[in-house]
């Protein structure tokens, strides 16, 4: 049987011109795969009339349902309404039900109803209004030609409300939709052309599962879209796909959909219970803060030091003076000295870890021997009878200052993952040396 299509339109000035992210598509074609749904395109029309009324005629001689976003509001400039009766060839009537739910949530508010607010009452002949669990406009849903047509408000709290509790029942289990299973898998320091290649013959087009690649901030996601009878069909799809990406890049797989790289570290100290201090020049904290976006860090992060100026790094880590001079702040030895010098002083009993970075952020401060985007970082080891080992690491990047930031940030979060794990590093320009706490 064949799959049921799905066309999402969303309307607003404010997304035409790139003021406001079109996030209503991204969500409500993600539910909509997950429903099994396919999904054949996406739209953004302004606030102009004849503009929806052709969008919405198009989408519906193509797709079973057209999911339309924004301009349901009482402003005039507001024009989804006329729009779809237009495109249905009828007029405008007032929904007396719906004038009775706008006029209670004005009473709820304790404030009178302003006249405007009748125009959200107003809905085409023949179509039918979808209740607002979140707000005071209704959503409307008709029929245009032989396709469903869905109007909901554009606020994202509201549209999602009233997916859930009108939209999804009516799209779940239509016929010929088949179970859906979403997954992720998420990996640092190789790169996508890398992965892309080895994993080329799992990306066919339309295939099960439908495989893909993405990559933001050195972070690339494979991800995953399995079809099956049912969802353990489904499931079994993806489990399957998976077993054989992990076959390929096991080790560098950090987290399965909503796991971050700093959620997989902080998991791994606890398991080991070890302490975490972080030494951080050009990224400035971020190291730190990703570790501290995770609930339950403390048991294992103690300390995060930025130590930005050359002065910070001798006076307040205890890196040696000479140390610097003779190979410059941007260096693996001045990397390993940042968190050998932490680890040195510290005062817990059990295995400890310490990160450092240090590198040029730019946009200024490149050199041909050390260009923007290059940063040592380094990962230390102290067991508790006092052997240490450091592993350094050079990375490079191209980006913004805050893309080498963050990339960076990452990279030493994966490092750290990699070093726990006993993994090698993907990198050519990774060392180990091994050192005593005297
Ligand atoms: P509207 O329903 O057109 O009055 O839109 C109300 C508000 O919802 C707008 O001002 C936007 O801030 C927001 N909004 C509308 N459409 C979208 C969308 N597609 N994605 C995210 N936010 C939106
Ligand atoms: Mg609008």
């Amino acid at each position: 049987m064949r799959q049921p299509t799905a066309y999402l339109i969303s309307c607003g000035d404010e997304l035409l011109f790139g003021h406001t992210i079109d996030t209503n598509s991204a969500w409500l074609a993600e539910q909509c795969t997950l429903l099994g749904w396919r999904i054949l395109g996406h739209r953004t029309i302004g606030d102009v009339t004849p503009d929806i009324v052709s969008a919405f005629s198009e989408a519906a001689s193509k797709a079973d349902v057209v999911i339309v976003t924004g301009g349901l509001g009482p402003t005039e400039d507001d024009r989804t309404r006329n729009a779809l009766a237009q495109a249905m060839g009828v007029g405008l009537r007032e929904d007396p039900e719906a004038i009775k739910e706008i006029e209670a949530r004005f009473r709820s508010f304790k404030r009178p109803m302003a006249a405007v607010n009748r125009i959200q009452a107003m809905i085409p002949e023949g179509a039918e209004r979808i209740v607002n669990p979140n707000g005071t406009a209704p959503g409307i849903q008709g029929t245009l030609g032989s396709a469903r047509v869905f109007c909901m408000p554009g606020v994202p709290k509201e549209m999602r409300a009233m997916f859930d509790q009108t939209i999804r029942p009516v799209l779940q289990g239509a016929p010929g939709t088949s179970a859906t299973v979403m997954r992720r898998l998420h990996m640092c320091g190789r790169g996508e052309s890398d992965i892309g290649h080895a994993l080329t013959h799992l990306m066919g087009e339309r295939s099960n599962p439908e495989v893909g690649t993405q990559v933001a901030e050195s972070i690339i996601t494979v991800r995953m879209y399995a079809n099956g009878e049912d969802i353990v069909e489904a499931t079994r799809v993806a489990d399957s796909a998976e077993q054989e990406i992990r076959s390929v890049f096991g080790e560098d797989i950090f987290g399965v959909d909503g796991e971050t790289l700093a959620m997989a570290v902080a998991k791994l100290l606890k398991e080991r219970g070890a302490k975490l201090m972080t030494a951080e020049s050009c990224t400035g904290g971020m190291v730190a803060s990703m570790l501290v976006d995770v609930p339950g860090v403390s048991e294992s992060f103690v300390e995060g030091i930025v130590a930005y100026a050359n002065e910070t790094k001798i006076r307040r880590l205890g890196v040696d003076a000479r140390i610097l001079a003779e190979h410059g702040a941007v260096s693996r030895e001045t990397a390993a000295a940042m968190a050998e010098t932490l680890l040195k002083r510290g005062e817990f009993p059990g295995p400890m870890y310490a990160v450092s970075t240090t590198g040029v952020a730019g946009p200024d401060g490149g050199t041909p021997e050390k260009p923007v985007g290059t940063v040592w970082i380094a990962c230390s080891y102290l067991a508790p009878d006092g052997s240490g080992v450091t592993r350094t690491m050079l990375y490079s990047t191209l980006a913004d200052r805050h893309g080498i930031r963050l990339r960076a940030a990452n990279a030493a979060l994966d490092l750290l993952r990699r070093t726990i794990l006993g993994y090698a590093s993907p990198s050519h320009e990774v060392r180990d040396d091994h050192w005593h706490k005297d």
